[in-house]
């Protein structure tokens, strides 16, 4: 099997019906560059920037982060790397920042908010990610918005790094594209308002699980709850990707989900042309999609919609994926 695997490295994942996937990775530091190159990552859909900030007592400089950032470009030539701002906060602990002692992280001072509430350390990193941008494509992504005041907010902090980083000569791709995470049950609803002031969405399922079922992502007594297939999510998942559609804009989906084969055909029918994973998953994942029709997901799609619990959803699926491909599931 691992050598079938392999043999998918240097192949596109196109399906049946020819609807080329483009498979990215979800990466956060150097020493995983060998694995991405093993299993044939197409750029990264999503660099987590917090192990930057892991375990230093200081922030990260400019400088540092801007070598940071050029080394992943370059890797990953000529592909984009989408890279996350700050994330810290929820399960996210970055011990010499999240200083407060919250009674519900999860819902606390995290992502954005946390940026957009320690200014002088969301524009270094802005300065550094524009700065870098010279090396490679680069796309910027802000986590965990929740309405388009933090979204119009962040923007117009990065305008103004712009306006600064021009003013002192230093050169920047102008053009560079602006995203955001979907990851907030507010977000879905508001995706259409969204999707006409951004030039992405990448969907954070691990999070918008967690918040839309209100079930604690890292909690093991709910854990039986945090349920991908719950219609609920499925519901969620279809209104982010008609918002994106109608705005012409790229959807991404980046969160664990990606990486289950299971979920590909659901993922097609969604209409998702580009997921975001752990490199390792990406031949498995791969090799699905490679068998499979996106008219099959799409018909699937209407099917579980009839359905009223993720335990029905996940048998149907079940029985699907067993009839489409027997030899896998
Ligand atoms: C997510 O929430 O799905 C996601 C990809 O981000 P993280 O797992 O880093 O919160
Ligand atoms: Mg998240």
């Amino acid at each position: 099997l691992e050598k079938e695997l392999h043999g998918f490295r240097d192949l596109p994942a196109i399906t049946t019906d020819n609807v080329r996937v483009t498979l990215r990775g979800n990466l956060e530091m150097a020493s995983e560059f060998p694995v991405s190159r093993k299993h044939g990552t197409e750029g990264v859909g999503l660099y987590r920037t917090e192990f930057l900030y892991l375990g230093h007592n200081e922030t990260p400089s400019e400088e540092e982060q801007i070598e940071a950032y050029r080394e992943i470009l370059t890797e990953m030539q000529p592909e984009s790397v989408t890279i996350r701002t700050l994330d810290c906060g929820g399960d996210k602990i970055v011990s010499q920042l999240n200083v407060h002692d919250e009674a519900n992280p999860a819902m606390g001072l995290r992502g954005i908010r946390f940026s957009l509430s320690e200014g002088n350390l969301f524009r270094t990193q802005l300065r550094a990610i524009l700065r870098a941008s010279v090396h490679g494509k680069v796309r910027i992504m802000f986590p965990m918005i929740s309405g388009v005041v933090e979204l119009q907010r962040s923007k117009r902090i990065l305008r103004e790094v712009q306006l600064e980083l021009t003013r002192d000569g230093h050169a920047f791709d102008p053009d560079i594209e602006i995203g955001i995470m979907i990851e907030t049950p507010s977000a879905v609803l508001l995706a259409d308002v969204l999707a006409e002031q951004v030039d992405f969405f990448s969907i954070g399922t691990n999070d918008l699980i967690q918040y839309c079922l209100a079930v604690d992502r890292g909690n093991e007594h709910v854990a039986y709850l945090y349920e991908p297939l719950h219609p609920a999510i499925l519901k969620a998942l279809q209104m982010v990707c008609r918002a994106a559609n109608n705005a012409g804009i790229d959807v991404c989906l980046c969160g664990e989900m990606a990486g289950e084969p299971i979920y590909a055909l659901v993922l097609l029918g969604l209409g998702l042309h580009e997921l975001s994973m752990n490199p390792g998953s990406i031949p498995r994942v791969k090799r699905v999609i490679r068998r499979l029709a996106k008219s099959d997901g799409e018909v699937l799609l209407q099917d579980l919609q009839q359905l009223q619990t993720a335990k029905e959803v996940s048998s149907h699926l079940d029985r699907k994926m067993r009839e489409l491909l027997p030899d896998i599931f």
